[in-house]
Order: structure tokens, then sequence, then C-alpha cells
């Protein structure tokens, strides 16, 4: 099957790079990928995403991208792509379903994923306590206590955020210092709900059904090692995220963190005719609209290639 444009994931970037490549007659294939409608899926009310006065679910939001494109004809398909071959062009990709698509230009929108622990615990409660996105779910924190792990300006962001809901907010951060800006330490330094705990790591949760606190150890390894409990009821993960690029690994550009390096101001990579759009090629904004933003240039960087070339 042959495609002038191949559009690998079905976030914010993903669905509007297939917008502007359907109405620009580029006839669209698009893969949706693991989890159709990407990171926005699993949260609740968006009231930052322009055009949505008294906002709107992700989902919903997610839904509505989707129609646009398929209202335009971008031929949406469920699946992964599996393997990317982008050392000719046309570039050959192969899918879950086995089937073979050479694109002249490929745009890839994957997403990123929230980093978690790795404690068998995290799973247990996923949803019952446990949460990668304070914006999402701190709503059901009000009043409540919670902790987020992490020292990054995510991490900040996120407690401060939780400390406008939460009674009381614990910050558990491994080293002793906050890598965040200095702005960001300073507002949660001077937040009277929030209590800091460095050198501190999380060994367990615990919790009959739902999520009841959180197993510290302080200085771990060394003479001062210290275990204790926090009471807690949320637990929110601000480690960080890893980008969605191991299928890609070998074949294109990436930094250090898995990310896409694009060139410049624009969405090219390091393959003439391979563009990334949103979060996976984006450590720093994040945002479904920033999302959005991206994809509608890599979708004109596509055509401009296709009329070129
Ligand atoms: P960062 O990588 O900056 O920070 C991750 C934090 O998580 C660090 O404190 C790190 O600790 C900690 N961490 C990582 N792994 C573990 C682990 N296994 N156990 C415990 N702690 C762990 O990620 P962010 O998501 O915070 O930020 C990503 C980028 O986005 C940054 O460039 C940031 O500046 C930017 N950003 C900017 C914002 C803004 O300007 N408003 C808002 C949000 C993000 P350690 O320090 O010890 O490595």
């Amino acid at each position: 099957m042959k495609t002038k444009c191949l559009i690998v994931g079905s976030g914010p970037a993903g669905y509007t790079a297939a917008i502007y490549t359907s109405r620009a007659n580029l006839s669209p294939i698009l893969y949706e990928g693991m989890q159709p409608g990407g990171q926005l899926t699993t949260t609740t009310e968006v009231e930052n995403f322009p055009g949505y006065p008294e906002g709107i679910t992700g989902p919903e939001l997610m839904e509505d991208l989707r129609k646009q494109a398929l209202r335009f004809g971008t031929d949406i398909r469920t699946g992964l792509i599996v393997k990317a071959d982008f050392s000719k062009r046309p570039f050959v990709l192969t899918a879950d379903s086995g089937d073979i698509i050479e694109a002249e230009t490929v745009i890839i929108s994957t997403g990123a994923t929230a980093r978690y622990l790795g404690l068998p615990d995290e799973e247990k409660f996923k949803g019952l306590g446990v949460s990668a996105c304070a914006t999402c779910d701190g709503f059901f924190y009000r009043g409540k206590t919670v902790a987020v792990v992490g020292g990054g300006d995510t991490a900040c962001e996120e407690a401060l955020y939780l400390s406008n809901l939460a009674k009381k907010v614990y910050m558990i951060v491994r080293k002793d210092y906050l890598r965040a800006s200095k702005v960001m330490q300073e507002r949660v330094l001077k937040k009277e709900n929030i209590t800091v705990l460095f050198n501190c790591n999380t060994a367990a949760l615990f919790g009959s059904d739902v999520l009841e606190g959180a197993k510290i150890v302080e200085h771990k390894g060394t003479a001062k090692e210290q275990i204790f409990d926090i009471s807690i009821d949320g637990f929110f993960l601000a480690i960080g995220h890893t980008p969605n690029t191991a299928v890609f690994e070998g074949q294109i550009k990436l930094d250090k963190e898995g990310f896409i390096v694009t060139k410049g101001d624009t969405t090219e990579t390091n393959i003439p005719g391979v563009f990334a759009a949103g979060d996976v090629a984006d450590p720093r904004y994040r945002q479904a609209i920033s999302a959005a933003g991206t994809g509608c240039r890599a979708a004109l960087d596509a055509e401009r290639f296709l009329n070129e070339n």
C-alpha cells in the first residue's frame, strides 16, 4: 500500500496533522497506536484548550479532533507501527497487522508516556490513589493529603496545583535540592501546606482497598538511613516522561532521553521527508495545544517537501 503521508500516532499532534494533510489532498493514513487519542484520553476536564469556554473532557476533545480528521478523508486505522525503515524513499513501515505501507513522507506523533518508579504497588493502586497527572486527578483529593514524587519543574507545578486543593502536600525528592527553576523552588518552599522531604525515596505504598500511605526511606544506604511512614490519599508521579520512540531507534536522530531531534524551528528530523510533532519531540511544553500546533507545522512541512521533491 502506498501513501503520500503516513501519520503515526493519534494525539492532538497526529489528528491536527491529519486535518491539515487531508485538506491539502495528501490522502493521509493515520495509525492510532496503543492508546487511541493519546494521553488526553486518560484525563477528565480540559479547561485550557482554546475554543472551549466551558471546558471539555479529554476523550470528547479527542473524539472531536478524530471526527474532524475523518471529515476530510483521513484513513484512520486501528493498530501500531512496529517497524520502520527510513534508509530510502519511499519509507517502508510495517503495522502490527502485517500490513506494509510505503510512504513518501512520515509524520511521527507517537507522544510520550509518564514514568513510574516501578514499584509493584503503583500498579495495584493505579486509579485508587496513584496518578501521573495532578491537573487531571487533583480534583478528587480536595481536603486530603497527597504526595508528589520528583524535584523538577513538573513536580513543583503539580505540588503547587495540588496545594490549592489538598489539605497537605508532601514532595518526595531523592536529592538534597530541587532541580526545578529558581522561581518554582521559591514558590514551593514558601507554600505553607507543602512539606519537601529531601533525600527521600519511596520504598512501598500501602492500603487495604485504596491508598493509605507510603513507606519512605531517608538517606538510603548511608549511616543516617531512616525509614518512616506517611499517611497519604494520593501519590502523584512527576519524574519525567519517556518518549515513545523505541520503534524508531537506529533509524532517526534521538537525544539522550530518546526524544526526536528536530531542526531549528521546524518539524524536520535528520531524515528528509520524516517529520516529528507533539510530545515525542517536546520535552518542554507538553501541552495539547502546543502539540496540535506542531501537528499543523509538520503537515505544512510535509506538503512543502512533497512539492519540492
Ligand atoms: P525533570 O527531568 O526536569 O525532573 C525529573 C525529577 O524527577 C527530578 O527531580 C529527578 O530527580 C526526579 N526523578 C527522576 N527519576 C526518579 C526516580 N526514579 N525516583 C525519584 N525521583 C526521580 O522532568 P520534568 O518533567 O520536571 O521537566 C521536564 C522538562 O520540562 C524540564 O526541562 C523542565 O524545566 C520543563 N518544564 C518546564 C515547566 C515550566 O517552565 N513551567 C513546567 C514543567 C516542565 P533528580 O533531580 O535527582 O534527577
